[in-house]
């Protein structure tokens, strides 16, 4: 667990996002957060508080209440533990966009130990293995859920599954569509269409 990563990325004399300096105050239950992100693509950051930073990783797709789904996700630098309430424009440099916080909750491990210290335990020695499960508690995203890294792939490589619960789905799952039709995000890509590709048909 380290910040080196991703302070070496970053200018924070250019960005608002956090320098991941401040010491974070100690709270009884383990946070996490989902942002969207527009930057060169749309995708979803997915970040599970550990050890007092974000361990992290980005989902093109986004998540899914589905189990049918499994949902690609590139393990990414640790954020500091203040990122979970970023949100803004980042300005051009690394990350460069808009983030906005999608999901936000608790979440313990998935015996839903009480206990911080036994429940961060457990979530360390799953995300060595490469198969994290957890217990979410946010407004859209609740239940059990696995992280489980691919074998014989690029390393960073994971898969995102909901595990069948209460709080599954059967039927299809797009984030998009949970997402306001007004939020920052939604509004800028209105504001900026794509420009049309001309000449797309004469070649
Ligand atoms: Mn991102």
């Amino acid at each position: 667990m380290s910040l080196s990563k991703y302070q070496q990325k970053r200018n924070f004399a250019n960005t608002p996002e956090p320098a991941g300096k401040s010491t974070k105050k100690k709270t009884a239950a383990l946070s996490f957060v989902i942002q969207r992100h527009k930057a060169s693509h749309l995708h979803y950051d997915f970040r599970l508080e550990l050890n007092g930073v974000l361990v992290s990783w980005a989902v093109p797709k986004g998540p899914s209440l589905n189990p049918a789904d499994k949902r690609l996700a590139m393990k990414v630098e640790d954020h500091p533990y203040d990122y979970k309430d970023f949100k803004g424009v980042i300005p051009e440099g690394y990350g460069a966009g808009i983030v906005e916080i999608w999901d936000k909750g608790t979440y313990t491990d998935i015996d839903k130990s009480e206990d911080k210290n036994s429940s961060e335990q457990k979530l360390r020695a799953g995300l060595k293995k490469g198969d994290l499960k957890f217990v979410l508690h946010g407004k859209k995203l609740k239940g059990e859920f696995a992280l489980v890294k691919l074998k014989n792939k690029e390393d960073n490589s994971w898969l995102l599954i909901k595990h069948r619960d209460k709080y599954a789905v059967d039927k299809s799952y797009d984030s998009e569509k949970e997402t306001l039709k007004n939020s920052p995000i939604n509004k800028w890509l209105h504001d900026h269409p794509k420009p049309e590709k001309k000449n797309s048909l004469s070649t």
